[in-house]
């Protein structure tokens, strides 16, 4: 039998096949592990071959193997081992739900989570939401930041979790997929969720609300099927979008408008900084690479946590 696992408690995995059956899976014997080490070998989002077992009145299965991932995103816990756990496996797209006020959405802040959407291989989506909300200017700034996302190939779309506005076009971005949701606790993600989908009851809400913040959960990752065709992996107590390492050299490749032009640069191993005959801060200068962007990649280059909001229109 083949199927999807949609949920995890650690030794158990309950995996549906593509008929809709819903299976109690264990992992027995020998099992050859799957691409990196992880604490967890199977994980939300796989796609496992399993043997079905009966026991007097219970039937249960026994995963055998697990197909390739198409991508999947990872923890590591903070203690000494720095082992890696892997949250949820095969996403079709991660959508960045982003709100100028209430709180606010750095430009740094989205440019990290799209670099970390490139380094994992997944498609990311800019939904900026409570556009109900916004004053004239507002919209302005927000039409401004979806045309240099859009340039540089990212799907974005303004909505309103609240009046419904586009969710219509949003539900055609999520048609047939497996969807993630990220954003700032406030942004309008449980709102959101609810709007697509009211009988869907997220643990999401309950983790963003304030009583839960900073405290510890153990809570795992879980898929669910929606009543139109999508499913969503909610990610409960995972704060942003899990951690890639990504080495100096390589960041660049992560921001799709400098990779284009890399091989332009007079040194490959160019970090576009200071370098002579650099095809990025050439186009930096001609107005062909935003500002805003190139800040983020120094920022990012220089380890630096926080997030600003970077002034984004021209001088
Ligand atoms: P979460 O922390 O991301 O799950 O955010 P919530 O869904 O709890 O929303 C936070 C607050 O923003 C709530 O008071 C929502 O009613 C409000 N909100 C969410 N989306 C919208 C929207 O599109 N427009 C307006 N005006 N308010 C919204
Ligand atoms: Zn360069």
């Amino acid at each position: 039998m083949k199927g999807t696992v949609y949920k995890s408690t650690g030794s158990w995995y309950l995996v549906k096949t593509e008929a809709g059956e819903s299976y109690n899976c264990r992992i027995k014997g020998k099992f050859r592990i799957q691409g990196i080490k992880s604490t967890n070998p199977v994980s939300v989002g796989d796609v496992v071959h399993f043997d079905v077992e009966e026991n007097g009145d219970e039937v249960t299965g026994v995963i055998k193997e697990i197909e390739e991932r198409q991508n999947y995103i990872i923890r590591k816990s903070v203690n000494l081992s720095k082992q890696t756990h892997i949250i949820a496996a095969n996403i079709d797209v991660a959508f960045l739900i982003v709100t100028l006020n209430n709180p606010p959405t750095f430009t740094t802040f989205i440019d990290r989570f799209l670099v970390t959407a490139e380094a994992y291989g997944i498609k990311a989506v800019l939904l900026f939401n409570k556009i109900d909300t916004y004053s004239e200017e507002e919209k302005d700034e927000i039409r401004y930041l979806a045309a240099m996302y859009r340039e540089i190939g990212y799907t974005c779309l303004g909505i309103s979790a609240k009046t419904g506005k586009n969710i219509d076009q949003l539900q055609e971005l999520m048609l047939g997929k497996t969807c993630l949701f990220s954003g700032h606790s406030g942004v309008g993600k449980s709102t959101l969720i609810n709007k697509i989908e009211p009988s869907l009851d997220l643990k999401t809400s309950q983790i963003s609300s304030q009583h839960m913040q900073g405290q510890h959960t153990t809570t795992f990752a879980e898929m669910f099927d929606l009543n139109m065709d999508a499913k969503i992996i909610d990610t409960p107590g995972i704060k942003g979008f899990g951690v890639v390492e990504i080495e100096k050299f390589e960041l660049g490749d992560y921001f799709p408008e400098f990779f284009k032009l890399k091989h332009l640069c007079k040194f490959n191993n160019c970090l576009h900084i200071e370098e002579p005959k650099c095809a990025i801060k050439d186009a930096l200068d001609e107005g062909d690479i935003s500002w805003s962007r190139y800040k983020s990649y120094l920022q990012i280059l220089e380890g630096d946590e926080e997030h600003y909001r970077t002034d984004i229109y021209p001088k």
